[in-house]
Order: C-alpha cells, then structure tokens, then sequence
C-alpha cells in the first residue's frame, strides 16, 4: 500500500520515531478520558521543537489534513479524540518549564507541563499555580487553557482563565501569535479569554505565561455530615450567602462516600446522605476566626456531625477521599460516565432531588462528586457498556440532566468542555445565530476547518437535524421540570 503524501512529507520534516503510523503504536492515542470513543488517527507525531510543530502544520495545511492537538489525554469530553485520517499532534514533548519569575510571580512554561509540574517548580520559592483539577497530577496546562480547566480551589482563586497572563499559539496556517502580557488590561479585543477554553480549534499552544500566588500560612477543612442531600445542597447556599469565601466546597452523596470508603480509610461518616468538604485558607487568625462562623453556618443548616482538620495529616486525609472519588467509582461499577454541568447554586437542593429522580426513571445508579461552591456538578452515572443499549441509556440520561442544568439558567459546562460530548446539547443551549457567531470565529483562525474539526461548536444542520428546542436561560422546557 502507497504512503499518504502528507506521511511522506511529515517524515521529511520531523525526526526519526516522531511520527508513528503502525497500528499498535497508535492505540493508545485512540481516545482520551472519555473512552467509550475510540478512534486510530492516520497517524500520531511527536515534534520537539515549535519549528517541527510549524512544519506539520503548514504541511498539513497544504494537504487539506485535520490535525488534532493532544496534551495528555486526560480530557473528558472527547476533545482529544483523533480524527480519522487525521493526524494526532501531541505535545508531550514539550514539558520544560522555562523560567520561574519570583519577583513578578509568574511562570513561563511549555504547554505539555503538568499542572502539577508548576506548583512545585514554585514550591521552593513560597509560590503555587491555584487552579488544581483532580487530574492534575497527569494533565498538561496546555489541555487546562484549551479546556479552560477548574478544581476544588477554583471557587476561590479562578479557573484557568483568571490564572495566566499570556499564551504563545501556532495558527493552523503556520503563523506565530502571541497573546496576552504583563498588563492586566491590554488594548483591542480579549483574545486571550477567547483562546482560552477554545477546545483546541483555533490554535495549538506552544507556551503559557501563568500567575503564582504566595501559599496560604494555613488551611483548615470542615467536614460536614447531613441527613439529607437537599439539606447539603442548602447548606452551601447559607455557607455563600454568610459572606466567607471558602478556598473549597465540594459535596459527596451517600453512594459516592460508600464507594470511597471501599477504596481508602478516610473517616468519613458513611451513614450520611451527603458531606460537604469546607477548606479555609490565609493567615491563621482569619482562618480559626471564619472556621468558627462557618461552623455556626453549617449548624444552623441542619448538619448532624462537624469535623474540623487538626493538622496537615488530617486534613490532606479529608481531601484524599475527594481526590479518590473517580477512581473508587471502579468498585461500585465497570464503566462510569461523568456528567459535568453547572447550575446557579440556590437550585442545588432541587436539581440534585431531580437528577434522583431522572435516575429512578432510567434505573442507572448516579453517585454525586462535585465543585457545590461553583454549582458546577458532576453527576457520576455507573453502567456497565458490554450490557447492550445501556451507554445509549447512560448518554440519554446526561443529556437529561444538562437540559436541566440549562433549563435552571445553569450551562451544559463546568470545567470539561464540549468536545464531542455535549454537541447535541450546544444546540439546547444556543440559538442558530449564537452557534453561527462561533463558526465565524473558528473561520477567522482557521479558515479551512482543519484544526480539531467536528468538535465543541456543532452545525447548524447537526442541529436542525436534531430538532432541538433552544432554551433561553431559566426556562423550563420540559413538562416534567415545570414544578422547579
Ligand atoms: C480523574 C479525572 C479527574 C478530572 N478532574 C478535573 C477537574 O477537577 N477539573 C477539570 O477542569 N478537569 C478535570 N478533568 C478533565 C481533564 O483533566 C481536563 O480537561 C484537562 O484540562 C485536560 O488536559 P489534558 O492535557 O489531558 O488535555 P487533553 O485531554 O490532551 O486535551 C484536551 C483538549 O485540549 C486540547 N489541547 C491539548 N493541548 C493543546 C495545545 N497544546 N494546544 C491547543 N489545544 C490543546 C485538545 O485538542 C483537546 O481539545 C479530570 C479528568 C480525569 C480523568
């Protein structure tokens, strides 16, 4: 069989075992988190300089090839998921981190750096990078701006978005952007917020300027048990309403604490219908003085049991049953499909009793993990895929609980992205003239639709197709949600 052109001018460009083509070596790129989508690429290449990036680029360019950008895979929503006869562009090889500025409290990194590569690059100078998804370990700062990733601190330091200064970005034609500077406040339009969060359409990142903060003296967490989720759910509107910004609030249910206490001894009360997780960070007078008013908050509540973190120890073991919660899913279920939506906190209590219902109605168990101070939700939905039909019936049901999510004013996205995931659900969310608003964007960096096609923004006909009713926010398009 005769080499594909683009192969033979890919090989031309790039290294010696920079570009692989044999079948084994292409399957771990198959898919990324959300793994119920697999797909072999035409090929996967892996360039080590922004010169070689450049090159498949242009290359690919001029032979109308799709390239997919891929930091490291952890992404789930389908973002990284190859195009056939594409090319996988991964950008592993780019993990150093370029410089560490202490007086100006940033960094300049690569963009296959992992998020927590950062944090303890800056360790030894008193600084951090905040923003902390539970991947962090694994996943690269490029995939957390394309993604514009959050984390359990977000609440209180930003996502992505609100943490890095600058990008350094390859359009698909080769040129060379840079966006973003030391300024708070630049002249013409924010490109910057509009790359980030761009799901790798409109550019492949080459480097990233972030911000560092100085780490908190102290943090303390509180963890509360309730007897209800709704109470749960309550309590964190109450916590957010009482003027004290939590470093963390993160929820778990009752089956989402069983199947962490299966995986490690945390401490946890597992006779509890949910626990909320309360970090508070700073000097350590503040801390012991809104450690106390969150306590009275919680009470006041309704919780039936508070723990507060007496030392580092203690307090990383409360964070660590959190941190265990995807992987413990392992115990209760073979697969696990995670939901990622974000709703105004005040409808907590109802949407959770809701997405209850939903899962009553489709007899699929739903464990709840989730950033409750951001209402951004992750709904865990366990199923079993080599049971026929039943990761239809676990998809139908997300897109039930993201409908909801919009139907409450909430969006079909926390921290996750579109990717191939939600496309259906962008058209719920916004009307044709919004969606078109987004194609003109993607045309303006990337004319000939090469970079990442088919994800994160769907097309009109996709939509016209699907017949789906888009919502304004707040209403309430389905029957059995009027009672919200
Ligand atoms: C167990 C687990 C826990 C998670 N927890 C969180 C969490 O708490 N918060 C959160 O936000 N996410 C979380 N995630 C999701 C995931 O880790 C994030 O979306 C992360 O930002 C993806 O980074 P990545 O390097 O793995 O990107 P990938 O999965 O490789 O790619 C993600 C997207 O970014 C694009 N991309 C990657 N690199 C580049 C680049 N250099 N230039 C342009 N585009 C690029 C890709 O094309 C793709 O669209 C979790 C995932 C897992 C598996």
């Amino acid at each position: 069989m005769s080499l594909h052109p683009v192969l033979a001018a890919l090989q031309h460009h790039l290294p010696a075992g920079c570009v692989l083509t044999d079948a084994e070596d292409l399957r771990p790129y198959e898919c990324d988190g959300l793994s119920a989508y697999r797909r072999l690429p035409l090929a996967v290449v892996l360039p080590e300089t922004i010169e070689q990036v450049r090159a498949i680029l242009v290359t690919c360019t001029e032979h109308r090839v799709p390239v997919v950008a891929r930091g490291a895979g952890t992404g789930l929503s389908g973002g990284a998921l190859p195009v056939e006869n594409g090319i996988l562009l991964s950008m592993a090889r780019f993990n150093r981190i370029l410089e560490i500025d202490v007086p100006n409290r940033i960094a300049r990194v690569q963009p296959g750096v992992t998020n927590l590569a950062i944090s303890m690059a800056a360790e030894p100078y008193g600084l951090y990078y905040a923003p902390d998804p539970s991947s962090q370990i694994a996943c690269s700062i490029g995939g957390n701006v394309a993604e514009n990733a959050g984390g359990v601190h977000c609440l209180k330091y930003g996502l992505t978005t609100h943490n890095i200064q600058a990008i350094e970005l390859l359009t698909m034609d080769g040129e060379r952007l840079s966006l973003g500077g030391p300024a708070l406040d630049a002249p013409g339009y924010d490109l910057l917020a509009v790359l980030t969060g761009s799901e790798g359409l409109l550019g492949v990142l080459t480097e990233v300027t972030v911000r560092l903060l100085p780490r908190p003296h102290t943090a303390q967490v509180v963890l509360a048990a309730f007897a209800s989720v709704e109470a749960a759910g309550a309590a964190v509107t109450a916590t957010i309403a009482s003027g004290i910004v939590p470093a963390g609030l993160e929820l778990l249910d009752n089956p989402a604490i069983r199947a962490v206490a299966r995986f490690m001894d945390t401490g946890y009360p597992e006779d509890a219908s949910a626990i909320l997780l309360c970090e508070l960070d700073g000097e350590t007078e503040d801390v012991s003085g809104q450690l106390e008013q969150v306590c009275n908050v919680l009470r006041a509540a309704g919780s039936t049991s508070l723990q507060v973190s007496r030392s580092e120890a203690e307090r990383l073991r409360f964070w660590a049953g959190r941190k265990a919660a995807f992987p413990a899913m392992g115990r209760l279920s073979p697969d696990y499909y995670c939901m990622d939506g974000t709703i105004p906190r005040r409808h907590l209590s109802r949407v959770l009793n809701e997405i209850g219902r939903l899962s009553g109605e489709y007899g699929l168990r739903i464990c709840n993990v989730f950033h409750a101070g951001d209402g951004n939700l992750h709904p865990l939905i366990l199923y079993d895929a080599n049971q026929p039909g039943e990761l239809e019936r676990t998809e139908e049901l997300g897109g039930r609980i993201l409908e909801l999510c919009v139907a409450v004013g909430g969006t079909i996205t926390g921290e996750h992205g579109v990717g191939m995931e939600k496309l259906d659900q962008m058209c719920v969310q916004f009307n044709p003239a919004e969606l078109e608003q987004f194609h003109a964007v993607k045309r303006a960096f990337d004319p000939h639709q090469l970079l990442n096609p088919g994800k994160a923004v769907p097309t009109l006909q996709r939509c016209a197709e699907l017949g789906a009713m888009h919502v304004h926010h707040g209403q309430l398009p389905h029957p059995e949600l009027e009672r919200f």
